[in-house]
């Protein structure tokens, strides 16, 4: 079976196309500068030689068209016919309280993913636009939706809801939501298969360090609290999003600035987190070189940054009255050791010792706790394309 993975976001599309009697990635590949000028497709066949073609895409739909234009190539192509392909798996940012799984998507879907839109303005109209294009092109292949946000919809209301007037929830559905569950409920179950240990008997905090970050509460294999709220502002401090501040900050900066809220809340998405305290870039690994050099600013954000992971880690331990293992994961937490080391080095009242030479590790499963540390630590490498591929053929 033969199942085509996509991440639809405003300007850009990533794809692979998974085989999934041996779970093998057969091509991946993106789609850049959607509706903009200078429309790129960057296509890698397994195998074979990489591909880049300039063409305008005027939407999803041409984009996605550009896809399946590549993955027929007699050259850098990897099917023969489109109908190989037996279904889509569509990333979805925003589920709300309507999903709690993955699911087929049909027109009452479609409709709750739409209604979404409203809480995920920037997200679910183009996961909405590559759904419609892929039905469009692909009139027979039944597709489905995994959503980011469905993994935490097991959280307790006393984790869930803000302390505002309550009317807010029902009239509007203010609440956290948390997103990276596909990421975080992925890397919480190879934990517990590398620790060799049932999921259901662990209390596991996973931390996705990546431009985007957030940290999860895993007790028994359930999400039961995580930092990302509402909105994918919340939590922790990030490659330009600002995390938690004191929500006073907002009006105090409109009337001081004269900036409106829409502004201000640009500038905590897009100009904040580690690129707004450090001045130096959103790329870790730019801050890292800087702090390298005596970079003072750079250095009071990786402090902040590390500083905020463990202030999450240590909540989430009384959350769950313990934590048996710490996992580290995205492009931060899969290669940045220091980074790890500092995080780690805040928990040693949970029982947390690392083993230096084991943490030097990059990008592959490995339990870097020393032999005698009461909890463990790892770093698993997340794959959220492959949990799509997998839902999508569970679901078919
Ligand atoms: P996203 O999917 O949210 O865009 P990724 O998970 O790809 O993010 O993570 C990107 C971040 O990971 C970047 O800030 C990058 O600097 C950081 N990163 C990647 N490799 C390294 C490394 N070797 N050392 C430090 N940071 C790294």
């Amino acid at each position: 079976m033969k199942i085509l993975v996509l991440n639809c976001g405003s300007s850009s599309l990533k794809y692979q196309l998974f085989d999934m009697d041996n779970e093998e990635v057969l091509a991946k590949g993106l789609c850049e500068r959607i509706a903009i000028d200078g429309s790129i497709l960057k296509h890698s066949p397994t195998g074979k030689e990489k591909f880049e073609l300039k063409t305008p895409m005027k939407d999803h739909n041409d984009a996605i068209a550009a896809v399946v234009d590549a993955l027929l190539d007699k050259t850098h192509g990897v099917i023969s016919d489109i109908s190989e392909v037996n279904a889509v798996g569509h990333r979805v940012v925003h589920g709300g309280e309507a999903f709690t799984k993955s699911v087929i998507i049909d027109g009452a879907v479609k409709k709750a993913i739409s209604e979404c839109a409203q809480i995920a303005p920037l997200h679910n109209p183009p996961n909405l636009m590559g759904i419609e294009a892929c039905e469009r092109l692909m009139k027979n292949t039944p597709q489905t939706a995994v959503f980011d946000t469905a993994f935490h919809q097991t959280m307790p209301p006393k984790a869930y809801l803000y302390a505002i007037p309550y009317e807010l929830y029902d009239k509007h559905k203010v609440r956290k939501y948390g997103f990276h569950g596909t990421s975080h409920k992925y890397v919480s179950e190879r934990a517990a298969a590398v620790l060799g240990k049932p999921l259901e008997s662990l209390k596991i905090i996973t931390c996705h360090l990546g431009n985007g970050a957030s940290v999860c509460a895993v007790d028994g294999g359930k999400s039961v609290d995580t930092s990302m709220g509402f909105t994918p502002l919340e939590g922790l401090v990030m490659g330009t999003r600002s995390g938690d501040i004191d929500p006073a900050v907002v009006s105090f900066i409109m009337e001081k600035e004269g900036k409106t809220a829409k502004e201000v809340e640009n500038m905590l998405n897009k100009q904040s987190g580690v690129l707004g305290v450090s001045g130096v870039s959103s790329d870790f690994r730019d801050i890292e070189d800087a702090e390298r050099g005596g970079n003072n600013r750079a250095k009071l954000a990786l402090e902040g940054f590390y500083y905020r992971v463990a202030k999450y880690a240590g909540a989430y331990a009384a959350a769950m009255n313990g934590a048996d293992a710490f996992v580290f994961t995205a492009g931060l937490g899969e290669n940045s050791a220091s980074a790890r080391a500092a995080i780690c080095g805040y928990l040693g009242f949970l029982g947390l010792k690392i083993d230096a030479d084991k943490n030097s590790v990059r990008g592959r499963e490995i339990d870097f706790a020393a032999a005698d540390s009461k909890a463990r630590a790892l770093v698993i490498p997340t794959n959220e394309e492959l949990v799509i591929a997998r839902d999508t053929k569970a679901l078919v």
